[in-house]
């Protein structure tokens, strides 16, 4: 039985018979019903926290998440109660996740679909795309786990999956792999369980067909798979061509107020736009960053101030960025007061929107 259902051999058939597909289906969803993790998402069927789960999981790994979608859940546990709190509030309960443009976006389209969906997800690819930060992917997943829609998801777990079962080289970034992978994707797609199936795809792809020594033993479809069957399952997909780290500098100015500290949304370069942050400058350099802090804090102060030694040093990844920093403590002959700069007590900063990168240098100078 399994000798006839295998992937055929590439120049002999192009496309296996629909009873290859079905079979690879039956067991993945076989395993998944035994083996899924139980995660807080999985123990519900309302659209607004499956989405909400959904934006969490983009680019963060799943421990990670798990409190802040318990948190963020028992805060906002409806649509309007997202959509009535204040931005600082959601941006607070999402500090330390990273990549805040999308808890901005969240609360754009909870406040949208208040004023034009009655509150409720719409249940239809178009309308989903209309909502800020519903891309293609979040929409497809939401459409087949919470309304179970035939949608396939495609993301990095499940392209290596398909790309080890159809011994697929190339990498999402090739149109010709990608078109490939969606083919092979959609004739692998549960009509009946879509959002289970795709749940299905990801979990194996990320507890048994890992990036690295895939599993492959434990595996419910190696006697399909031909990159088992290649004896080097690894090969597929090929990696994805990495953007090389770039050394950045910054300069990071300590304004102090009796026991408060000044914050500006953003940080530099329009890096974290919607965060607290010292005010700072970057640099090629560490003198060219003290150079274009000196700048900004013309501008911020409007009157004579000193720059001190640097009290504390760090180092910090944004992205591709690799950034080395020295905290810089200003010295002014009087009160500083600009629209851009709000005051905070040292003491309330682990409690505020503030980046992690501001977190880091709280906890620097708190401690010198
Ligand atoms: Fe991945 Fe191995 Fe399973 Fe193939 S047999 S899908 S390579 S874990």
């Amino acid at each position: 039985m399994s000798a006839t259902l295998r992937l055929p051999s590439r120049g002999r058939r192009r496309n296996p018979p629909a009873s290859f597909y079905a079979a690879i289906r039956r067991a993945l969803l076989a395993w998944f019903r035994a083996h899924a993790r139980e995660l807080p998402w999985r123990e519900t069927r309302d659209p607004y926290a499956i989405w909400v789960s959904e934006v969490m999981l983009q680019q963060t790994q799943i421990a990670t998440v798990i409190p802040y979608y318990q948190r963020f859940l028992a805060a906002f546990p409806t649509v309007g109660d997202l959509a009535h709190a204040p931005l600082e509030r959601v941006l607070e309960l999402w500090s330390g996740l990273g990549y805040y443009r999308r808890a901005r976006y969240l609360h754009q389209a909870a406040k949208m679909l208040v004023a034009k969906f009655q509150g409720r997800l719409p249940s239809d690819y178009a309308g989903l795309r209309t909502l800020p930060g519903i891309g293609d992917y979040t929409a497809k997943a939401v459409l087949s786990i919470a309304f179970n829609q035939p949608y396939a998801v495609l993301d990095g777990n499940v392209a290596r999956v398909v790309a080890r079962l159809f011994a697929q080289s190339g990498n999402l970034h090739q149109i010709k792999f990608r078109h490939t992978v969606e083919r092979e994707l959609a004739g692998l797609l549960s009509s009946h369980s879509p959002g289970n199936f795709n749940q299905a795809l990801m979990e194996l792809g990320q507890t048994v067909c890992l990036p690295r020594a895939p599993r492959c033993t434990a595996c419910p479809v190696k006697k399909w798979c031909g990159g088992y069957r290649s004896g080097d399952a690894e090969a597929f997909p090929l990696p994805r061509p990495r953007r090389a780290a770039e050394s950045h500098y910054l300069a990071v100015a300590l304004l102090r107020r009796g026991t408060q500290v000044a914050m500006m949304r953003g940080l530099a370069d329009g890096l974290l736009p919607d965060l607290w942050n010292f005010p700072a400058a970057f640099g090629a350099s560490p003198a060219e960053a003290l150079e274009s802090l000196h700048e900004k804090l013309r501008g911020l102060t409007r009157a004579p101030f000193t720059l001190g030694e640097p009290i504390a040093e760090f180092r910090h990844a944004i992205t591709y960025r690799a950034i080395q920093g020295r905290v810089y403590p200003v010295g002014t002959s009087r009160a500083v007061r600009h629209a851009s700069l709000n005051w905070f007590e040292l003491q309330q900063l682990p409690r505020a929107a503030i980046s992690q990168l501001a977190r880091k240098i709280e906890e620097k100078i708190t401690r010198e």
